[in-house]
């Protein structure tokens, strides 16, 4: 429709083709799997924790593009983060992808914001939150994260 959206969209099927920190991880401190029945993804998430801080994270799995393209920027997002920073990016990306960021300054979420347009589209707001989720279950070693 307009510049913006190709724009948004070449981004997701550029990370859905080559995702970033693909991949399953030896040394991994944390790791969870994550599972959007209404879809079929399935993904892990492996994240090495040190000093409080993400030194590494990978994901594995397969998905649709949204899910896959979500959980590679995903991983860009939080690598090299503070534990409360990943939990407060996951508290703003939520917000944004289901449409309640009304008055929040979305530019600090960078490329995450190509996933905004999901909000209007309900199903897809799952794929988009999975690997999200997943990260948030491995922190808190839940073991496993489901959008159910
Ligand atoms: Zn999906």
């Amino acid at each position: 429709m307009t510049d913006l959206s190709e724009l948004y969209q070449a981004v997701i099927l550029d990370h859905n083709k080559h995702p970033r920190n693909f991949g399953e991880m030896g040394d991994s401190t944390h790791q969870a799997a994550g599972h959007n029945p209404l879809c079929g993804d399935r993904i892990q998430v492996f994240v090495r924790v040190e000093d409080g801080i993400v030194a590494n994270i990978k994901f594995a799995g397969d998905g649709c593009a949204i899910c896959k393209a979500s959980a590679s920027l995903m991983t860009e997002a939080v690598k090299g983060q503070p534990l409360d920073e990943v939990e407060r990016l996951f508290g703003r990306f939520h917000d944004m992808v289901v449409g309640k960021d009304e008055g929040q300054d979305a530019s600090e979420l960078g490329k995450l914001q190509i996933f905004a347009g999901v909000r209007d589209y309900p199903m897809r707001v799952k794929c988009a939150t999975l690997s999200w989720h997943a990260v948030r279950s491995a922190l808190n070693d839940a073991g496993t994260a489901s959008t159910e």
